[in-house]
């Protein structure tokens, strides 16, 4: 479990997190909407402590952070394990191949055994349908392959929450919808996933939860039913901008 209490994040003048109260449940994939500038990605990067909160208590597990007070290294990177990240444009060690970008964390970082780690980078790369690019470099990938070999990557730590901030919008509509069937099937496998997206039919389709934030807000936190079939009146205008 994830859990942010009373979180409040300011950058020099602007407030992007307003009190921000949320439980992300193990199992769950949530997605998390809102206009641009709504404070989806400070939400987010706050999870990975890629951004730092002034003020709020972050629960993972069974352990409190509290945003007030100093965080210390092993802190930082027992959170960063706990919660993988897979960015909009993400970044790969471009002299290693995707094989040896997928196994480089889990064997510095995991401890694992190089030739384990191998065996499962395969098997990762398989399950997002890129195994024959195993022995390529970065350059040599497609956006969408990409994408892909990042999301295995991240999968290969073993997060017990997988952050995606917006994995498919640098994408072609067809690629994209690739990549997202590729993780609706993760949430149906039950992956924990907390996903920021501008795609609605995802939201709809491959969402257990939906989050709406506005102005550093959670303005809606319920069903994807809900959202879709019952929205508020600023909820309707959002959704309307999709037609
Ligand atoms: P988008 O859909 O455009 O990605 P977002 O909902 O992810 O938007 P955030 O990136 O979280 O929005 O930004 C929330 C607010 O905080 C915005 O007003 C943004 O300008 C501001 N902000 C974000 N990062 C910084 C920063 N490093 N310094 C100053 N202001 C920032
Ligand atoms: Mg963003």
């Amino acid at each position: 479990m994830l859990k942010l209490e009373n979180v409040n994040k300011t950058y020099s003048e602007h407030q992007a997190l307003k009190d921000i109260n949320v439980t992300f449940n193990p199992k769950e994939t949530t997605v998390i909407v809102g206009p641009s500038g709504s404070g989806k990605s400070t939400l987010l990067r706050s999870l990975n402590l890629l951004e730092r909160p002034q003020t709020g208590l972050y629960t993972i597990d069974e352990r409190t952070i509290n945003f007030a007070e100093h965080i210390d290294t092993a802190t930082t990177l027992w959170v960063r394990r706990k919660t993988g990240m897979v960015f909009q444009q993400p970044g790969m060690f471009n002299q290693l191949t995707i094989l040896g970008n997928v196994i480089e964390a889990p064997i510095h970082v995991l401890k694992q055994k190089k030739d384990v780690a191998i065996t499962e980078a395969h098997h990762l790369l398989e399950a997002v349908g890129i195994g024959e690019t195993a022995d390529r470099y970065p350059y040599q990938l497609s956006g969408g392959q990409t994408q892909r070999a990042a999301i295995a990557r991240a999968l290969a730590m073993h997060p017990s929450y997988l952050l995606l901030d917006e994995p498919t919008s640098a994408l072609d509509p067809e690629t994209e919808a690739q990549i997202l069937r590729i993780l609706k099937k993760m949430a149906e496998q039950n992956e924990s996933m907390i996903i920021v997206t501008h795609n609605m039919d995802f939201a709809r389709y491959a969402a257990d939860r939906i989050l709406f934030l506005e102005d550093g807000r959670i303005d809606f936190d319920g069903s994807p039913n809900d959202f879709f079939e019952h929205p508020n009146e600023r909820i309707k205008k959002f959704l309307n901008a999709f037609k």
